[in-house]
């Protein structure tokens, strides 16, 4: 169940139809793609926080391109989700991974993402899920062990919360950047697996490690978007065609 964010309510959110209104009468529209907003003032710092219309319309294209979809594959592979699932994407941006996962295996999906332009678009294209404008970071704004699936793809993490919606039987996915991804834009990354175990360390334990890699020739217009997607795109010389690698480390956590 959705629950309110205004500051300390958290009751449950009833929808109306055009509305979701919690006893207390904190009441938040009902979009005409489906998606709710919940973002509190507190909650924008910007006028339109998270990732910008241009970034999410870049990541948009490329995944149209396909070159992501190895990756989407990967994801779906490990989060092995069933009918019977229900997953929760936090910081889902535009729903593909959310999208991909809840089609193939036929389970109800939410996706959360602090940035309107990407849950809208998410939104308008996967109509089966249920979308939400919130800060995560904050408060996941779901009622206690709500879902079997936690999945945070390249997302920002918030352990204490991940823990409490996930039923005490469900698993976490964590997909990081490994180091290899778009190493031939932003060089070597950091291994971040390591950390992000002992961040998770207090209530979950690694049950799984893979790591998913695909290489791509993209024509200059997908390596604009690229750059864009990555906040990269001011570049002294015109960028041209290129063979880029994207590469996850996928970590699958159990309760301890
Ligand atoms: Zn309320």
């Amino acid at each position: 169940m959705l629950l309110c964010t205004v500051r300390n309510c958290r009751q449950v959110l009833e929808s109306t139809g055009k509305r979701m209104v919690c006893a207390r009468g904190h009441s938040f529209d009902i979009a005409r793609s489906g998606y709710v907003n919940l973002l509190q003032p507190q909650d924008s710092r910007s006028r339109a926080p998270g990732d910008s219309a241009a970034a999410v319309a870049a990541r948009r294209r490329l995944h149209d391109t396909g070159v992501t979809e190895p990756l989407a594959r990967g994801i779906r592979e490990i989060a092995g989700a069933s009918s019977v699932d229900s997953v929760l994407d936090v910081g889902c941006g535009d729903g593909f991974y959310l999208g991909s996962v809840t089609r193939a295996a036929g389970c109800a999906g939410s996706g959360v993402d602090i940035a309107l332009a990407a849950v809208d678009a998410a939104a308008r294209r996967n109509t089966e899920c249920q979308w939400v404008v919130a800060n995560a970071d904050r408060f996941v704004p779901w009622s206690e062990k709500s879902f079997s699936v936690v999945m945070s793809i390249t997302g920002r993490m918030n352990p204490a919360e991940f823990g409490r919606v996930l039923r005490e039987d469900g698993r976490l996915l964590v997909a990081l950047p490994s180091p290899e991804d778009l190493i031939e834009l932003r060089g070597a990354g950091r291994d971040r697996t390591q950390r992000t175990v002992e961040e998770f360390g207090g209530q979950f334990r690694l049950v799984r490690h893979e790591r998913v890699t695909t290489t791509s020739e993209l024509d200059a217009a997908s390596v604009e978007d690229v750059l864009l997607a990555i906040y990269r795109p001011l570049r002294k010389e015109p960028v041209g065609a290129m063979r880029l690698t994207f590469s996850l480390d996928l970590l699958v956590f159990e309760r301890l």
